[in-house]
């Protein structure tokens, strides 16, 4: 990327791009009629410029007629040819045939539905017809089925002379509805200044960048010859938009992440007493990965301007610890640190943990769970507000709610990736007093590949734990068929017999909560009937929180062998001495779920294994996925072929993209403009803020206000 000297004349304020004029809203095109116009809302296209951002799908070359001997099967063509015979025939189902010539070579037409004004145009032997549709190879010769057809007298000229473009629809929109609002908006672009170019002309300089007018109406009506690039999505014009398009999402974020930057924070930056004693406490010593962390979280913390900063680490790698060494710097100059996880298990297991560890050191710790009601509610907020709590764990409860702190200094929030993106921002407004800011830390176990993060969190600093505690050793994990069960449950069995402790999943099978739940049950009572020297427990979501603790807190002080138990534990949950995991119908999870349901043994110095229990056939796909988790134990990795396998909107799962997503750019095809964006990103918004709201509100609209403050 050559960097061409800046045109400082450009930056002059005088010369200020205008603003531009209000949206055109949809009526200011012919033919708009109410049920229209809501049908086009319901694909989110609301202004003429909206229209001409609805791009197409995909594109029919109708510039030419292809010679019937020089079709190819599998292609989307366009004939010429003569009606030289047709045919209803009767046996079976009824369809239509019409044969034709166009003297290089004969293709039949087949219709299973046709109208009789159908039947009696393809019936007239010696008309000609000009047919577009998919060239299929059938027992007679080439077919092509339900071609779109039309009857021409000779030497017609061709209609259109450019691809015909097929635009993403809703029911009751036809195509050509589509394209004649496309060609009415097309006529306004410039005259109406529909799409001001937003993009400084240096930048567009350098990256050799058309203006956007005329990329969108080279998408609209591109040239036949642009068909295979088109196709390919790797156009000048497509990697133009999906430029602006990732630009927009690396400015929003960005632009938020500057406005916190101007708050303030209050400086954690005590003496280290507390984490010092903590550590010569803690029966294990920080590994490299957890030390270096740690000084960089501590090196954000002694800023007056908040920490925004993702702690990424793989399932098992130890964040936890780093969780609560930061709480403490918090606690060190008496200000109150919170974290958030996301289930009332996961919460309850902090609190414990931290009690453990941080009660002896005089730390209060408390446990604000939906449970605590009345009298004993009341009086934690009491002691939350007078500053007599220094550490509050609990559920996003802690922030929906009536909660003031005394001086809250840090905000954690555990497995972000259960959380969307807007409940993390709604979190930073939740945290602000009196104009201060508490730091925030933000763990997950998903790690999702670099390209990806750099779009879903371009808001936060990273810091990564990319190394085990010593000793772990990678899970032993075996894909089985159900047939197998005797033999998993007798693995279980010795397991269980040899002092260990075993997990059997029965994991998400309808979309319904409760018919998981009752797999577990029915589960847990056949296993206890074939196990009955086990000590069986059961944890599922309809369990009472009480019930469910309880079992937990058992599981966990070695009084149950066997834990059957829905996906509830899939995150976080800690017991090292679970070393054998059983995961029914694991065909049906996904990549990155199946692993983190696997993090739950391996975690201590023994030998741990999980079984993939699955229903065959095998899908390709779940073949696939079974096989990356037996030979893959690196997070990063499978995450990578999670993203493969699935797409980035499925990996960072609906509620991690939000309304992020992408209209024109994907992830995986255009990663590497995201690298570009990210820098011309902070170009913009050192060097030309005009431009940064309306980019924003260009591609992203309302999705960026969650953000706003
Ligand atoms: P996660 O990153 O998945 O949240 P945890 O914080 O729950 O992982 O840690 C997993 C286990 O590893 C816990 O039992 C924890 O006490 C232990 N652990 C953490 N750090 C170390 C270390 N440096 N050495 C040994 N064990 C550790
Ligand atoms: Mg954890």
């Amino acid at each position: 990327m050559a960097l061409l000297p800046r045109i400082t004349t450009l930056n002059v304020p005088e010369l200020a791009r205008p603003l531009p004029p209000e949206p055109l809203l949809l009526t200011a095109l012919k033919g708009i009629s109410p049920k229209l116009a809501e049908r086009l809302r319901r694909l989110g296209l609301y202004t003429v410029a909206d229209v001409l951002l609805h791009l197409p799908l995909r594109y029919q070359d109708r510039t030419r007629i292809t010679p019937i001997s020089q079709l190819q099967v599998g292609d989307e063509a366009q004939i010429e040819a003569k009606v030289v015979g047709s045919e209803v025939t009767a046996r079976g189902r009824r369809f239509l045939l019409c044969h034709l010539a166009d003297g290089t070579g004969v293709l039949t037409l087949r219709f299973f539905h046709f109208s009789p004004g159908q039947q009696q145009l393809l019936g007239q032997t010696g008309a000609r017809l000009r047919c577009f549709g998919e060239v299929r190879q059938s027992y007679t010769g080439l077919e092509m089925i339900h071609p779109e057809c039309q009857r021409i007298s000779q030497d017609e000229p061709l209609a259109p002379d450019c691809l015909t473009p097929t635009y993403p629809a809703t029911a009751g929109l036809q195509q050509f509805t589509l394209r004649d609002l496309a060609e009415q908006a097309l006529e306004q672009l410039e005259t109406a200044m529909l799409l001001p170019e937003l993009l400084p002309v240096e930048l567009r300089t350098r990256l050799r960048l058309s203006s956007i007018a005329e990329a969108v109406r080279l998408l609209h009506q591109p040239p036949a010859t642009a068909l295979a690039e088109l196709a390919r999505g790797r156009h000048p014009a497509q990697r133009r938009l999906a430029f602006e398009e990732l630009l927009a999402h690396q400015l929003s974020p960005r632009r938020l992440r500057q406005h916190m930057k101007q708050q303030t924070a209050p400086r954690l930056a005590g003496d280290g007493d507390l984490t010092r004693r903590f550590l010569e406490r803690l029966p294990f010593t920080l590994t490299a990965a957890q030390q270096r962390v740690f000084t960089e979280i501590a090196a954000d913390l002694a800023q007056p301007r908040p920490m925004l900063r993702l702690l990424q680490g793989d399932v098992g790698s130890g964040k936890t610890v780093i969780a609560a060494l930061a709480a403490l710097r918090a606690v060190e100059v008496g200000a109150q640190a919170a974290l958030m996880a996301p289930t009332e298990l996961l919460a309850e297991q902090h609190y414990r943990n931290f009690q453990n560890w941080l009660g002896e050191l005089g730390v209060e710790v408390a446990w604000l769970t939906g449970r605590l009601t009345g009298k004993a509610r009341r009086t934690l907020l009491e002691r939350l507000a007078a500053g007599n709590i220094h550490l509050l764990v609990g559920t996003h409860a802690l922030f929906q709610e009536r909660v003031v702190f005394a001086e809250l200094g840090l905000a954690i929030i555990d497995e972000q990736h259960r959380f969307g993106v807007h409940q993390r921002l709604a979190l930073r407004e939740k945290g602000r007093q009196d104009g201060v800011r508490p730091h925030q830390l933000i763990m997950t176990a998903t790690p999702i590949p670099r390209t990806l993060a750099m779009s879903a969190y371009a808001d936060l600093d990273t810091s990564v734990i990319d190394e085990l505690p010593p000793g772990r050793q990678p899970v032993k994990t075996v894909a089985l068929p159900d047939s197998r069960r005797d033999d998993v449950v007798t693995r279980v069995r010795q397991a269980c017999q040899n002092g260990r402790q075993a997990y059997w999943v029965c994991p998400l099978i309808e979309e319904s909560e409760t018919l998981q739940c009752q797999a577990a049950i029915v589960t847990a009572e056949r296993l206890s009937e074939i196990l009955p020297e086990l000590r069986i427990g059961l944890v599922h979501g309809r369990l009472p929180g009480a019930a469910k603790e309880a079992v937990m807190a058992m599981f966990k002080a070695g009084q149950l062998d066997l834990l059957v138990a829905t996906t509830v534990i899939e995150v976080g949950v800690d017991v090292p001495n679970a070393s054998l995991m059983i995961i029914e119908n694991a065909e049906r999870l996904g990549l990155a779920q199946l692993h983190q349901l696997r993090g739950r043994v391996g975690r201590g110095a023994l030998e741990s294994s999980c079984v993939l229990l699955y229903r065959p056939p095998l899908s390709q796909v779940a073949h696939i996925r079974l096989a990356a988790l037996r030979e893959c134990h690196d997070g990063f990795e499978i995450a990578r072929r999670d993203l493969e396998l699935r797409g980035p909107g499925e990996v960072l799962g609906a509620r991690q993209s939000g309304e992020q997503t992408l209209r024109v750019a994907d992830l995986l095809r255009d990663q590497d403009l995201l690298p570009i964006a990210r820098h011309a990103a902070d170009e913009l918004l050192r060097d030309d803020p005009d431009c940064v709201e309306p980019l924003i509100r260009r591609w992203i609209g309302a999705a960026a206000r969650y953000g706003e403050v």
